[in-house]
């Protein structure tokens, strides 16, 4: 299935403010709530704009978005796109439909869930990615405030407003009658305790934006692609769940010399043309230091030898793969006299002496 845009799906350009980008989803929100709109598709439609919402009205993720695309996310929910399960719609519906519309009902909302999870792409150079290496990587994220342990305040207590219910019964009046209506309790946010006094680190939300720096062990042998996951060093998670993964996603770079297949390096190896006939001992570069390679007399170019061992550390297992060097016979394009005196007199002599030369000389 593919993914609309999600400027498009919220109907507001690229370099939208994160204004207009709220305003876009409150129209939005308005017209395709599923608990009042009549649309047939209005939830899946619903959800499409959420998810757009949730991505776009984070600078962190909206910028990981404007890089990656949906592919910032993919990964992280089995490729359902970007999970919002976890993202706080509470202000832009409590205001649009009072509280009581919130989405997914009260019950989820106080339920522990784990804090989203982030990626991160790093850069590696071929040595770096073939023998580890140790990384710093800047997290910046939203944990919870170490102050108040992300309660949001000191000295819990019953909520002196909907007495612990978390629920406010009011009465409204209008033209067609009066209606009680039940709604979440705004002092408490609907959890029936509060606390005597707030936080003013956090300014008694719980979560502080931090930014630190980690140091990052990354094993030997990763290639482009793979992930390594920093267990617990996401976002905070709610109302007591565990904090969300870090991935860290590589991009190794090509080495001049180098090819990697998997765990299998290949190396071309220029020689000349009488090394390939006559036979030689080569030095060659490995990853582990210069080893000595016999070319046997009557070489051709892409014969392959093989270097057991001295591959790729396996990232899982820790077995090496083999090294391949590639022979490339180089013709000379300029001759001195000498050289070309040589190449006639040899010219003279009966190489063409084999049955593939036999071949070609029937149909002729
Ligand atoms: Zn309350
Ligand atoms: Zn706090």
């Amino acid at each position: 299935m593919n993914k609309r845009d999600y400027y498009e799906v919220l109907g507001v350009s690229k370099n939208a403010t994160d204004a207009e980008i709220k305003s876009a989803f409150r129209q939005l929100a308005k017209k395709y709530h599923p608990d009042v709109s009549k649309e047939p598709d209005a939830e899946a439609k619903f959800k499409e704009a959420q998810e757009a919402y949730a991505v776009l009205s984070d600078a962190d993720k909206r910028r990981q978005y404007d890089q990656y695309g949906h592919a910032a996310f993919d990964q992280m929910n089995g490729g359902g796109g970007f999970d919002f399960s976890g993202f706080d719609f509470s202000d832009i519906f409590g205001d649009l439909f009072g509280s009581s519309f919130g989405f997914g009902g009260g019950r989820s909302t106080n339920r522990a869930r784990q804090g989203q999870d982030s990626l991160l792409r790093m850069d590696l150079t071929f040595e770096e990615a073939v023998f580890g290496c140790k990384k710093e990587v800047e997290l910046n994220i939203q944990d919870n405030c170490d102050q108040c342990h992300g309660k949001g305040g000191f000295d819990e207590e019953t909520c002196p407003t909907c007495h612990g219910s978390g629920q406010m019964t009011s009465e409204q009046r209008t033209l067609f009658g009066t209606f009680m209506t039940k709604t979440t309790c705004s002092t408490c946010g609907g959890k029936g305790r509060t606390y005597k006094t707030k936080c003013s680190a956090c300014r008694g939300t719980g979560k502080v934006r931090t930014h630190k720096v980690k140091e990052v062990k990354i094993p030997a042998g990763v290639d482009t692609g793979n992930r390594l996951r920093l267990a617990g060093a996401g976002e905070a998670g709610y109302n007591g769940g565990p904090n969300g993964d870090v991935y860290i996603e590589f991009r190794v770079k090509e080495h001049p010399l180098y090819e990697r297949d998997g765990n299998d390096i290949y190396l071309e190896l220029p020689i000349t043309i009488t090394d390939a006939v006559l036979g030689t001992k080569k030095d060659v570069p490995t990853l582990y230091g210069t080893v000595k390679l016999a070319i046997p007399a009557g070489s051709s170019s892409g014969d392959k030898h093989r270097l057991k061992g001295k591959g790729i550390e396996d990232v899982q297992t820790g077995r090496k793969g083999d090294m391949y060097v590639v022979l490339d016979i180089h013709i000379p394009k300029k001759l001195s006299k000498e050289q070309k005196k040589l190449f006639e007199e040899l010219s003279h002599t009966e190489l063409d002496d084999s049955s593939d030369f036999d071949k070609i000389k029937k149909y002729l």
